[in-house]
């Protein structure tokens, strides 16, 4: 069977570059493993952060406004809201300096016109009584922003691709991607069938890279630890007590999330530097040195979490590129082949505004947002530039 369009990956990239290409008229397919939304895949979790907040860097910021607008349209379009806006808390360990993160978010969001609330020691204690008293003396409570049910707004989306009419074909890995002269022609997978179309997007996550080799050097799969604790004082972590939070992040790496509302458990993670692994091959454990850097963390910030029993935790990968930022470009030298990866550990907020972004680097279609995206050429030693994360 012919398609206009194939997409490699139905995960958040893949999806939602499905769903507008077929809406501008494409005839479309997304090809994956399954189950969808796949276990493996980065987006399939009970939650990711929804935050504006990306230190200096105006151009992040302005793309969360663009997508907040999308996350509550689409709790209206959903059988159920799956963005749930707490706020974020931005919390520090010194007095907020020039420079970091968090004062530079400060900064930024209130020059957009935000209004995000100062925390002192004694506002932190008073609004949000989970946190070890005096342990953090300074920050702010943004109102906007919070968390979605990441791998529930993947099925919902997997859905409406499918009543618009993209072909979704699950049980599908894709080994090769057919190149005659400089030009994509089909895609071919280990069911031994081969998928013709005009265009090819690898939106395949941390595999990317083995279907685009030339893309090893400047993208590599990162593993994080995420874990899920039961609290024994759920209400100590229920909205309005507390909110999507980071603790002192570039510095430490460590953030998470209230109580799921469906889940009943705290989910902590850290967005740190990770362990390179091989997305395929290499297993994917949360180590015993992982859950005693968490039980550090929690004595000096949650102490009503210390001893919550962990009930559930997973080693997921990023797709990183060395500047850390997304990767939405034609391929220079190959027609008809675009790559749509790279989220970084940040890439699933954009979700709303992420397929137009996609099908507009497919069409080759002017837009604001795209050339920081581009195809590019990056010196092994580029180093990461998302102001939130953790580099060691
Ligand atoms: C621990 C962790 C925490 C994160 N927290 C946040 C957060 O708080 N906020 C945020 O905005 N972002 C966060 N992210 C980043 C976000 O999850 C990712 O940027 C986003 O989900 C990436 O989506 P994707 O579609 O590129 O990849 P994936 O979701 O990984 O999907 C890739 C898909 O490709 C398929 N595939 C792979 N190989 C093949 C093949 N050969 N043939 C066919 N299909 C194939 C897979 O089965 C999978 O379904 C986090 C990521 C991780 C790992």
């Amino acid at each position: 069977m012919r398609h206009d369009i194939l997409i490699v990956g139905s995960g958040i990239f893949g999806v939602t570059a499905a769903l507008a290409l077929q809406q501008r008229g494409y005839k479309t397919a997304v090809l994956d493993p399954g189950p969808l939304p796949h276990p493996l895949a980065a987006s399939t979790d009970i939650s990711k952060v929804v935050r504006m907040e990306y230190g200096r860097d105006a151009h992040y910021m302005a793309l969360v406004e663009a997508a907040l607008d999308g996350w509550q349209q689409w709790n209206e379009e959903f059988a159920e809201p799956l963005y749930h806006e707490t706020g974020v808390t931005m919390v520090t360990q010194t007095l907020m300096a020039p420079g970091s993160f968090e004062y530079e978010s400060y900064r930024m969001l209130r020059q957009r016109g935000h209004k995000p609330e100062r925390l002192n020691a004694a506002e932190i204690s008073r609004r949000f009584p989970a946190w070890k008293p005096d342990a953090y003396i300074d920050g702010f409570y943004h109102p906007r922003g919070g968390f979605v049910e990441s791998g529930r707004v993947v099925t919902a989306l997997i859905k409406k691709a499918k009543q618009h009419g993209v072909n979704v074909l699950s049980g599908q890995t894709v080994y090769d991607i057919v190149r005659v002269a400089d030009r994509v022609t089909a895609v071919r997978s280990e069911t031994g069938e081969t998928f013709t179309a005009a265009h090819v997007v690898i939106a395949a996550g941390a595999w990317t890279p083995l279907l685009v080799p030339e893309l090893a050097p400047v993208m590599k799969s990162t593993g994080h630890p995420v874990f899920h604790l039961k609290p024994a004082h759920p209400a100590l972590f229920t909205p309005p007590n507390f909110a999507v939070f980071t603790a002192d992040v570039a510095r430490t790496g460590w953030y998470g999330f209230p109580l799921h509302p469906r889940e009943g458990v705290v989910k902590i993670a850290n967005h740190g530097v990770g362990q390179l692994l091989h997305p395929r091959d290499d297993e994917r454990r949360v180590t015993p040195q992982d859950e005693h850097n968490l039980r550090a963390f929690l004595a000096t910030t949650f102490p009503a979490l210390v001893d919550a029993p962990i009930v559930y935790t997973r080693r997921c990968l990023y797709c990183d590129t060395l500047d850390e930022h997304l990767w939405l470009g034609h391929h220079p030298q190959v027609a008809g082949l675009t790559v749509a990866a790279g989220g970084s550990g940040h890439g699933f907020k954009f979700a709303p505004i992420l397929g137009t972004l996609i099908a507009d680097a497919v069409e080759g279609k002017e837009n604001p947002w795209l050339p920081r995206f581009g195809w590019r050429q990056m010196a092994p030693e580029t180093s990461g530039e998302e102001a939130a994360r953790h580099h060691g």
